[in-house]
């Protein structure tokens, strides 16, 4: 089946007997047993609701794995990723990386005992340089969120393999509609649902997606253990933000191809950062291994100045935190996402100042032009 028909009929609508087209809300803590021993398969809703049932059978069939989890932010879906490591494990980990990754990795695992190393994972000699007898996975974001550095998802998985080691793939800014890690030989794919999945900037969501029965053992056991499940109410939105995925994703994309061509023709634009323009590092990697090159654009303006000018002028765009929405937003990861990231380790990023990040949406391409270009000029 087309993952475009899976957006909308990717499980079976079984939990109810009304013939309702849209999967009921099962608003529920709770559900009452018919005996002792006589579990209707649902008992408490952290362990599972019908509503999220539902919700990640269809993830797990958009990722073709063989389980999700949905989760109540994307951070949540990390932090429950880090309990599967020990003390005095070792992770190497995409050196641009969201920011609140680099803060939980920082802040929280290295306080758990967990050493983690960066690396730019497009280059594989510098991830096997990495290796040593306590690492445990690599951990990546393809693209890299705000630098937009691609990584050989099948290549580091075929180095990873030799070593015993998981990996880790976050699909954000891809979604499964472009970009399919399990398929490519990762273990775990990690999304902010909140993103193109839920694709409406109306609500928080996190997946873990696997296709190997035992890493579901555990991320199962990890997540009813530590708790933090989406609710009934999120995963309906989520399932109908997913019923159009196909059509977002594809016209988010003509949308961006049309803005990084212009931005990059704009005398106060030194640099635009696209996976789907030819002179993209990546490019040649990006067209091998995902289908689209999606909707996430990051350029760098001639100065700070014209920097904030721009994000106090514009109208249409939103100067907000987030991404993958129908509406465009504008974001300043020095000042936003990536505010934790210590500033030495921002600017040799690419952070710097004059570095802004538009997740472009879905109003019309030349009406966004036309916003952006008076806030430019
Ligand atoms: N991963 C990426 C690539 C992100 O951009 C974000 C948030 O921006 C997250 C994870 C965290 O997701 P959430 O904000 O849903 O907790």
């Amino acid at each position: 089946m087309d993952i475009s028909t899976l957006c909308i009929h990717g499980a079976e609508n079984n939990t109810h007997t009304t013939g309702a087209v849209s999967v009921p809300i099962y608003q529920s803590a709770t559900f009452a047993h018919l005996g002792v021993g006589k579990s209707t398969g649902y008992d408490y809703s952290r362990l599972q609701n019908p509503t999220r049932e539902h919700l990640e059978k269809v993830v797990a069939n958009l990722e073709q794995g063989t389980d999700a989890l949905a989760f109540s932010t994307g951070m949540a879906a990390i932090t429950a990723l880090m309990e599967l490591f020990s003390i005095g494990d070792h992770i190497i980990a995409s050196g641009d990386l969201y920011g609140g990754t680099v803060r939980l990795f920082e802040h929280i695992s290295r306080k758990n005992g967990l050493t983690i190393d960066y690396v730019n994972t497009a280059d594989l000699d510098g991830v096997r340089d990495l290796i040593r007898p306590d690492t445990k996975a690599v951990y990546i974001e393809s693209p890299t969120n705000p630098m937009m550095q691609i990584t050989d998802i099948a290549a580091v998985c075929e180095l990873a393999k030799a070593f015993g080691l998981l990996v880790i793939v976050d699909n954000t800014f891809l979604t499964p509609y472009y970009q399919l890690p399990l398929v490519l030989g990762a273990d775990i794919v990690v999304h902010s649902g909140t993103k193109y999945l839920s694709g409406h900037n109306d609500t928080l969501a996190g997946f873990l997606v696997t296709n190997k029965a035992d890493l579901s053992e555990k991320l199962r056991f990890i997540y009813k253990t530590t708790g933090a499940c989406l609710s009934p109410f999120d995963s309906w939105l989520l399932i109908r933000g997913i019923k159009t995925l196909a059509v977002r994703m594809d016209r988010q994309q003509d949308n961006a191809i049309k803005l990084a061509n212009w931005l990059k023709t704009q005398e106060k634009i030194k640099k635009v950062f696209y996976i789907g323009l030819p002179e993209h590092p990546g490019y040649a990697v990006s067209t091998k291994q995902s289908t689209g090159y999606g909707s996430m654009i990051s350029f760098e303006v001639d100065s700070e100045a014209t920097a904030i000018r721009l994000l106090e002028r514009i109208q249409l765009v939103l100067f907000a935190e987030s991404l993958g929405g129908v509406e465009t937003l504008i974001t300043y990861p020095m000042l936003q996402t990536h505010a934790d990231v210590p500033i030495e380790e921002r600017l040799e990023r690419g952070i710097n100042d004059c570095l802004l990040r538009l997740s472009v949406g879905l109003e019309d391409a030349d009406d966004l032009i036309a916003d952006l270009a008076q806030a430019l000029n």
